[in-house]
Order: structure tokens, then C-alpha cells, then sequence
């Protein structure tokens, strides 16, 4: 099998993207941290059929890790994920160095002022502060006509389309549904820090969606009933412990008493050394 063509330099990338704009191609990204699995390959699936060229971008942001946080250990496998992404075919791998996104003297961020704010803006300072920045720079640089996010990280999509919006960005904003494994548990990197018996009871993060549902299904509307549930399913499987259960408006993300129409349910619990986030919309699909 042929190298993945792969480029880490801003420059190069910027004339990559020209050059195949001028041809008349449609770009689409899949930006992502690495460590890939079904989640990301859903997205460069269904990235391949919204254009041409598909870049896959692997940079683990800084930015977006508090000092407290994973960034030292968050799980890194470039070889396997080259692997996989020319698997998939992907045309070009973006791997720029975090020296050349944020070289010595940088001092420019995007805010996000409002969606940015609850669920896990509440908890993770500065967190959507470097997402949005670094997805900002990621589309000055690889020029996409459109990129791929996923809906487990709902409150992200909804920063990267006000963000757009806001800005005026010229980038179609497609979300990708949550996958998940065999066990439910939605799909991510940090599930490598998950000991079997923490995986396990990692499923509560699921049923706790499906119950605050089936209430819901039942005629619930209180949106602190339906909180109260799920406080109470993740609180029987220890050693999970609930870091939010938020019912809000799917758009601007801020908090509803009684669940009238399409409602987010959004989760957060820590499992060990796991911080895993869920999300179902009740009542509705997603926007
Ligand atoms: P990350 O590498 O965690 O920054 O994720 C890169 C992209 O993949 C983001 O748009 C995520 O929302 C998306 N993603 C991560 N996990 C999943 C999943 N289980 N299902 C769908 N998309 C996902």
C-alpha cells in the first residue's frame, strides 16, 4: 500500500488546499486529537461523501487542556492511526507541531461568549476557548468547504456553528451521530484509561440516558424529576460519580424547567481517571 501523503507544515498546507481549490475540488476536514477509533472513522466516512478531498487533521490542542488536565497522557498512537486513515483512503493527513500553532508570543483566542458557558464550559475553564481557537486556525489553514464533527460532543458543535456564524466562516458545519461500542458506551479516547471493572460501570452513562427517556416517554416533564433519575442511576454504580446532568434548550444550551419540546440531556461523569460525557436530545432529534 502506497504512504499516507501527509504534511506538517502550515505553509505547505495552506498551498495544498489552494492548489485543489483552484481545481475546482471541495474540501472537507475531519479534525480530530488521534488515537482514532469508530467514532472518528464515522467521520471520515460520511466525509468522503460530502466532496473531493478529504484531510484528516491529528493535533492534540493544548489550548483546550486546563493545567489540571490529561495533556501529558493523553493516549497517542500516530503509527496506528496512519494505518487506519489510509485504510479509509483519506487523501491527506494534517499533523502540524503545537510549536508552529502556537509559536513563542502568541496571544489570540476566540471566546464563545454564551454556549461556550454551561455544561462543561462550567467545569473545564478556558476549555471551548481553545477549541474554538484552534479550530479557527485549522480552517485558516486547510481552507475546508465543509468539516465533520460528531454529536457526542454536542456542546462543542454548537460552539464551532455559533463560532461560524459569528464570523462569517465560509465552512459547512456537518454533525455526525454518536457511535458507540457494543456495550453503549459512547466511543472515545479517554475510554483506553477505563479498567474493566471502571468500563462496566461506564455503562451507566447509557442508562442513565434511556431512563431519563423513558420517563420522558412516560410523561414526565419536571426537568428536575428527570435530573433526579439519572442522579440516581449513576450514583448506584460507583465508582462513577456524576460531574453534571443538565436539561437544557439544544440550541443555546441554557437550562429549562420543564422539558416542552426537543430537550438536550447532557451528561458528564468521571470513571477513575475517565472524564466521559454523554448526550441524548429527549423529546426531539438533534437540530
Ligand atoms: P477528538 O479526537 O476527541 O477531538 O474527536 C474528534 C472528532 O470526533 C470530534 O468531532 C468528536 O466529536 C468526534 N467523535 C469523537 N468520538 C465520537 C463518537 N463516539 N461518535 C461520533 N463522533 C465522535
Amino acid at each position: 500500500m502506497a504512504a499516507l501523503p501527509n504534511i506538517s507544515d502550515i505553509r505547505e498546507m495552506q498551498a495544498w488546499s489552494d492548489h485543489a481549490r483552484r481545481q475546482g475540488k471541495r474540501i472537507v476536514m475531519v479534525p480530530t486529537m488521534g488515537f482514532l477509533h469508530e467514532g472518528h472513522l464515522s467521520l471520515v466516512r460520511q466525509g468522503r461523501k460530502e466532496g473531493d478531498c478529504l484531510v484528516v487533521s491529528i493535533f492534540a490542542n493544548p489550548a483546550q487542556f486546563a493545567p489540571s488536565e490529561d495533556f501529558g497522557s493523553y493516549p497517542r498512537d500516530l503509527e496506528r492511526d496512519v494505518r487506519l486513515l489510509m485504510e479509509e483512503r483519506v487523501d491527506l493527513l494534517f499533523n502540524p507541531t503545537a510549536e508552529d500553532m502556537y509559536p513563542r508570543g502568541y496571544q489570540t483566542y476566540v471566546d464563545v461568549e454564551q454556549v461556550s458557558r454551561p455544561l462543561c464550559g462550567a467545569h473545564r475553564a478556558g476549555h471551548f476557548r481553545g477549541v474554538a481557537t484552534v479550530v479557527l486556525k485549522l480552517f485558516h489553514i486547510v481552507r475546508p468547504h465543509a468539516a465533520m464533527f460528531g454529536l457526542k460532543d454536542y456542546q462543542q458543535v454548537q460552539v464551532i456553528r455559533r463560532m461560524s456564524e459569528d464570523l462569517n466562516l465560509d465552512v459547512e458545519i456537518v454533525a455526525c451521530p454518536t457511535v458507540r461500542a457494543s456495550d453503549g458506551l459512547a466511543m472515545s479516547s479517554r475510554n483506553h484509561y477505563l479498567e474493566p471493572a471502571e468500563r462496566e460501570a461506564a455503562r451507566c452513562l447509557q442508562s442513565a440516558l434511556g431512563k431519563a427517556e423513558a420517563l420522558v416517554r412516560g410523561g414526565e416533564t419536571l426537568a428536575e424529576r428527570i435530573r433526579e433519575a439519572v442522579v440516581e442511576e449513576i450514583s448506584r454504580h460507583p465508582p462513577a460519580r456524576l460531574e453534571y446532568a443538565d436539561l437544557c434548550d439544544p440550541k443555546e444550551l441554557q437550562p429549562v424547567e420543564e422539558v416542552k419540546g426537543p430537550t438536550l440531556l447532557a451528561l458528564c461523569a468521571w470513571v477513575g481517571k475517565a472524564r466521559l460525557i454523554d448526550n441524548r436530545v429527549l423529546a426531539g432529534k438533534e437540530p
